[in-house]
């Protein structure tokens, strides 16, 4: 009895032999059983959660992130627009200095400055978001406005955007009241006069009024689960005093809205006319707070969300750039999903010249790149693996053939 004792391995941490737990996991001088390998990964966890918790408050400014350095975070992922990389950077170092100050006694209290990004569908707005939301040391989350109706329709309440951010900072309350939320499709709340959504305006006004004392700041009453609130769902009070949000929306047709306030404009001031030339391509560079009023947003809301800037439509040259720059762009993922199977995937240079002019054709944008990659990839995809080649080059013929056969069989199975 006790040799066979000795000869048993045992977990080096609760000393229970190999035939009293599930399995042992063997260390360079010991044994860890599975039982105490979940305790461990448990405490981890919970150190690393604290950690988290104390996030900001345990940073001094020093080591905050500068606008510049922010900015050059998002140019390895986001081709382009620099102005809206610019005030977002400036925003989210501001929110930072503003969950830093101390009570200095000097009565100067730093507000907050709520983002307001308008672009066309596809120019980065969420990915702008996303990709910031990996270097900042807050909670973050993006929401969808699409989903928020006034309270009594079916929807869910404006409240449930802090659910989100409650959930993200594990239901810490204090660190969820310091997060930044990125509403995305703030556009599709406006008030239906002059939007051309004509089913409903559930989603118009009343929830801009409810969504207004989010972004003001004061002690919103959360459903914990999000949804609609129940009276016997306990809620939790969260001060959005502190939270930074930064909303999203596409706003279309404000550049004809745009263009008739410039228009008036210049008929009213010819100096104006003479001085600046307007470049009619691109409006919405010259988007202003009262665009997104005759857009049908209450101006309540747009006092509070003072910072406006805008992101430009790709050009093919930055649908060019979209396709191989940015650090994990869409070409690098296929190279990457061909080199796991060992096969070393090129493309000759034509190939992406004629991925962009068909993106530009269909009119699909930065989106449109991926699908058309995909068709060009996909037969390829299928066969390469079983074939046990070590290379493959895609040649504008292959991309041509791949992308009209997939065509062909669409217009067949229409
Ligand atoms: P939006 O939120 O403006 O509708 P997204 O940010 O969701 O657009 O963009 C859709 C996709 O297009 C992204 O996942 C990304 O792959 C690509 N994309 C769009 N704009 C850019 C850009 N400026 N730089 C790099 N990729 C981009």
């Amino acid at each position: 009895m006790v040799d066979s004792r000795r000869s048993r391995n045992r977990c080096s941490f609760c000393g229970r032999a190999e035939d009293e737990v599930n399995f042992l996991i063997t260390g360079v001088s010991g044994f860890i059983c599975d039982g105490c390998a979940v305790q461990a990964y448990e405490i981890v966890q919970e150190n690393l959660n604290r950690q988290r918790k104390n996030g900001v408050s345990s940073l001094s400014l020093d080591e905050l992130p500068k606008p510049i350095q922010i900015k050059a975070f998002l140019d390895q992922y986001v081709i382009g627009q620099d102005d809206a990389k610019r005030f977002l950077s400036v925003s989210v170092y501001n929110h930072y200095k503003r969950l830093l100050q101390k009570n200095s006694g000097d009565d100067v209290e730093i507000e907050k400055s709520n983002i307001i990004l308008v672009g066309r569908t596809g120019t980065g707005k969420t990915l702008l978001a996303r990709t910031i939301a990996k270097m900042l040391h807050v909670p973050f989350t993006i929401v969808d406005a699409t989903v928020l109706t006034e309270a009594g329709y079916v929807g869910e309440d404006v409240e449930s955007i802090l659910t989100r951010l409650l959930q993200v900072a594990d239901y810490n309350v204090a660190e969820a009241e310091r997060g930044i939320v990125f509403i995305d499709e703030i556009d599709k709340i406006a008030r239906k006069s002059d939007n051309p959504s004509i089913t409903r305006d559930v989603s118009g006004e009343g929830v801009q009024q409810a969504l207004l004392k989010l972004l003001e700041g004061s002690i919103v009453n959360v459903p914990p689960q999000g949804g609609r609130k129940h009276p016997e769902q306990k809620l939790i009070q969260v001060d959005t005093k502190n939270i930074l949000f930064i909303c999203g929306g596409a706003f279309d047709g404000i550049e004809k809205k745009i263009a008739q306030r410039l228009n008036t404009h210049v008929v009213g001031y010819n100096a104006v006319r003479n001085t600046v030339a307007v470049d009619r391509e691109n409006m919405m560079q010259y988007i202003s707070p009262q665009d997104l009023k005759s857009f049908g947003l209450i101006p309540e809301i747009i006092g509070r969300l003072p910072v406006l800037t805008y992101l430009n439509p790709l050009d093919h040259r930055a649908l060019r750039a979209i396709l191989t720059e940015p650090k994990n762009s869409i070409i690098k993922q296929y190279i990457k999903l061909f080199e796991m199977d060992g096969v070393k995937l090129t493309f000759e240079e034509d190939v992406y010249e004629y991925i962009v002019d068909k993106a530009v054709e269909c009119k699909l944008g930065a989106r449109g790149l991926r699908t058309i990659v995909e068709t060009i990839m996909m037969e390829a995809m299928y066969k390469v693996p079983s074939e046990h080649k070590d290379s493959f080059v895609v040649t504008l013929d292959y991309a041509k053939r791949e992308l009209e056969k997939a065509n062909i069989a669409k217009l067949q199975n229409g």
